[in-house]
C-alpha cells in the first residue's frame, strides 16, 4: 500500500473516531507507522501530536493503551482536538499525494467509490451501531455503511 493510501485510511479513521481503534489490540505499531508517514510527507504538526500521544502511552504504567486513554479522557480528547486541527491545517493527505505519482491510485470520487474504499469488514469486531450485526472496517468501530454515514455525514444507500 502506498503512503498516500496509508495516510488517507489512518487520517480518516483518526478524525472520525479518535485514537481508540488504533490501540484496541494493545500495540502501538499503527500509530508509530502513521507518525513516521506524517514525517515523511512533511505533516510536522500532525506528527508532533502523534508523538505526544505515543510518549504518553509509552510512559504510562498501565501497559494497555486503551485503558490509559479511557482513564484520562480529557487528555485524550485534547490531543485528538489538536490532531484534528493540525490535520485541517496541514492536510497530510494532500501532502502525501504530492509525494506520490498521481496515476498510481485514483482517489475516491463518487460516493460508491468512497464506500468501496473503506474495504472489507472484520466480522470478529462487531459494528458498534445499535442493532447492527455486521463487522467493522479497518480503523473504525463501524461497518462500511455506518462508517460511510459517519465520515460523509449523510445517509448511505448501500449495505452490501
Ligand atoms: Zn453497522
Amino acid at each position: 500500500m502506498d503512503i498516500a493510501t496509508q495516510i488517507e485510511e489512518a487520517d480518516i479513521g483518526l478524525c472520525a473516531d479518535g485514537f481508540d481503534n488504533f490501540v484496541m489490540y494493545g500495540d502501538l505499531d499503527e500509530l508509530r507507522q502513521h507518525s513516521a508517514n506524517l514525517k515523511t510527507v512533511g505533516a510536522i504538526k500532525c506528527s508532533q501530536v502523534m508523538d505526544q500521544l505515543l510518549a504518553w502511552l509509552d510512559s504510562a504504567q498501565d501497559r494497555d493503551p486503551l485503558h490509559v486513554l479511557k482513564a484520562d479522557p480529557a487528555r485524550a480528547n485534547a490531543l485528538w482536538t489538536q490532531y484534528n486541527e493540525a490535520s485541517c491545517e496541514e492536510s497530510p493527505l494532500d501532502l502525501a499525494k504530492r509525494k506520490t505519482p498521481p496515476k498510481k491510485r485514483q482517489l475516491p470520487i463518487t460516493d460508491r467509490e468512497h464506500y468501496d474504499f473503506f474495504g472489507e469488514e472484520d466480522s470478529s469486531r462487531p459494528c458498534q451501531s445499535s442493532g447492527c450485526e455486521r463487522g467493522s472496517v479497518k480503523f473504525s468501530v463501524h461497518c462500511r455503511t455506518h462508517h460511510f454515514e459517519k465520515v460523509m455525514r449523510k445517509p448511505c444507500q448501500w449495505n452490501d
